[in-house]
């Protein structure tokens, strides 16, 4: 399980998670909501030449197709899994509906089939939804190989109600290794796009450079 990198250094890794639950998709279909994508946040990311990780879930993939190509495409880019319907893996997690034990390998085994045929960087990267686990969860994705990841830094980003509190939030506890959790999931998170010019300025002033998840824990050349 990994909550951050190497301490020593510049390095951070700022990480995106794309929820997806079935009720989501129910708001999404009634029209009660817009955009679970926020194209100005990744248009922001593509301009600056920011590398990110993207924690996706199946659910997500498959209602945002393009912009999960757009993100396969892109080699600063890379995807990791975040379940298949962003269900908790644990009792009581932030009211998410419970993911029984006999289907938690089956649920991140199928995120990751979904994953597969968009291409660019792979990776075994998985975070819990809500980041909720316990020993049965963690036995029950032994199989996959995976790696769990946390991350050291909440941006507190989903239904934030401006971009200061979450720019606050990140540049008070980020510091070397930090792993930077954020959302790319518009509706669920308005002031994301906001807050991110913000949050670059301050890790520039800080001296400390993104990078992606494996770039960071030091799996792939940076
Ligand atoms: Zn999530």
């Amino acid at each position: 399980m990994v909550n951050h990198g190497p301490r020593r250094g510049k390095r951070v890794a700022l990480t995106f998670d794309a929820d997806m639950t079935d009720a989501m998709i129910v708001r999404l279909r009634r029209g009660e909501v817009s955009s679970y994508a926020n194209l100005s946040m990744l248009d922001l990311l593509e301009k600056r030449k920011i590398p990110a990780t993207f924690f996706v879930t199946g659910q997500w993939a498959e209602q945002y197709p393009q912009v999960t190509r757009r993100l396969a495409a892109n080699p600063r880019f890379e995807l990791a899994n975040h379940s298949y319907e962003h269900a908790a893996f644990t009792a009581d997690c932030y009211g998410l509906p419970r993911l029984p034990a006999g289907r938690m390998t089956g649920d991140v085994a199928r995120t990751f089939r979904v994953l597969e045929p968009f291409g660019g960087r792979q990776t075994r990267y998985f975070r819990f939804p809500g980041l909720c686990h316990d020993k049965a969860a963690l036995r029950a994705l032994a199989p996959l190989g995976v790696t769990v990841v946390d991350g050291d830094v909440v941006s507190g980003d989903p239904f934030a109600r401006s971009a200061a509190p979450v720019v606050q939030a990140v540049l008070s506890t980020v510091r070397p290794g930090s792993i930077v959790i954020m959302h790319v999931t518009e509706a669920n998170a308005q002031y994301t796009d906001e807050a991110l010019p913000l949050i670059l300025a301050g890790l520039q002033r800080r001296g400390l450079e993104p990078v992606t998840l494996s770039e960071l824990l030091g799996e792939q050349p940076g």
